[in-house]
């Protein structure tokens, strides 16, 4: 069996570094905000190269305290809308609802699944303040054209890079350094994975850094001084040890993830199978390897019988989910399609050259 996604093995090339660190964690004494987390801050920042990194407790509470530290700083208040694409993972839309915000719908653009730009620019409203582009499945976004357009409508552009550690644009920049100010998860499935919950917050914006910095501890500027109302979502100390871990090989991880995209586009000729779009940049991480069949069931039950599991990134949109029951009248048609359409190949860099061949073989026998 040709698992979708085995963690386990995904983690063993760094079990006796994990095991070293652990003992030096225990060790040290100091299990909350200690220099693991201070010193994976600095180290993540200069990846993304912003000026600051703030670590988070996971990927839903670092875009809940960024909407909320603009609501501090004046920048938002409750019953403002935010445009973010109607089919990327739930937790996007929750952390704008969440705040007391108004998250507005938008379609994706059907061939990338990605924000489309021109259904952002009809849905902008004298109440819109900010959008929340979504870099799906490890692709980036069209970077320059959300960005020229938040700018000339004075809208806050806020990046999920969720699924997108290491993307890189066409000017070189990475994901987390192309918007205001990006919010990361490290869950365990994501390119950079922790062995627990873990997020973070890259930006370049001095005043939003401290604001988001307080927040994230009790509104705490100083020991026994709080400036806000605030919250706890550290990042825990642990987790920031094994993330410095795998920080150092993410470049290496993605590079394989890419190898086995681009095997799977080059040999995969199959009629009923639509392949991702994939622009030959650095700009893709492939997160998810995502196919387009029409009739999935019937897929993904002749790919389990040969013996390969595959997955769905996400069966149902968050609109026709009972939480959102108040968006059930919303009419998004092709959101709809690529939920209903949409499977998940095995991506990860775990898998060698000869599952993907393998894979590859029976995708085009069906
Ligand atoms: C995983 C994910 C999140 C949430 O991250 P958690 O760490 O699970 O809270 C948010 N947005 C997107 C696009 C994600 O893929």
């Amino acid at each position: 069996m040709i698992k979708f996604l085995d963690l386990k093995l995904l983690n063993k090339p760094y079990e006796n570094e994990f095991k070293a660190k652990f003992e030096a964690f225990l060790n040290s004494g100091q299990y909350i905000l200690g220099n693991e987390v201070l010193n994976f801050e600095a180290e993540f920042a200069a990846y993304c190269g912003t000026k600051y990194c703030i670590g988070t407790s996971n990927g839903l509470d670092a875009l809940h305290i960024i909407f909320e530290a603009y609501k501090v700083l004046g920048k938002l208040s409750v019953g403002d809308e935010v445009i973010v694409p109607a089919n990327t993972y739930i937790a996007s839309i929750l952390a704008i609802s969440n705040t007391g915000l108004k998250p507005v719908l938008v379609e994706p653009d059907i061939n990338t699944c990605n924000i489309d730009v021109s259904s952002v620019e009809r849905a902008i409203t004298p109440l819109t303040k900010a959008v929340l582009g979504v870099h799906l499945y490890g692709q980036l976004y069209q970077v320059n054209a959300l960005e020229k357009l938040c700018d000339a409508n004075n809208l806050l552009l806020i990046e999920d890079a969720a699924q997108a550690h290491g993307a890189v644009n066409l000017e070189g920049n990475k994901a987390g350094n192309m918007s205001n100010v990006a919010a990361f998860s490290f869950y365990p499935t994501k390119n950079l994975g922790a062995l627990g919950d873990a997020g973070a917050i890259t930006t370049n914006n001095t005043a939003l850094a401290e604001t988001i910095r307080k927040l994230r501890n009790y509104g705490r500027s100083s020991t026994y001084k709080y400036d806000l109302k605030g919250y706890n979502c550290r990042m825990d100390e642990l987790q920031a040890t094994f993330l410095r871990v795998k920080l150092k090989h993410l470049d290496v991880d993605n590079a394989k993830r890419k190898a086995n995209g681009q095997l799977y586009i080059r040999n995969i000729n199959n009629l009923k199978i639509k392949l991702p779009f994939y622009s030959t940049n650095e700009d893709h991480v492939f997160h998810q390897f995502v196919i387009r069949v029409d009739d999935r069931k019937a897929f993904m039950d002749y790919m389990i019988k040969n013996n390969i599991e595959t997955s769905i990134h996400y069966p149902l949109a968050p609109h026709e989910q009972k939480a959102f029951a108040n968006f059930s009248h919303c009419n998004l048609p092709l959101t709809k399609k690529i939920h209903k359409e949409v499977v998940s190949l095995p991506i990860n860099s775990a898998l060698t050259s000869n599952e993907i061949n393998e894979i590859i073989k029976v995708i085009n026998k069906y």
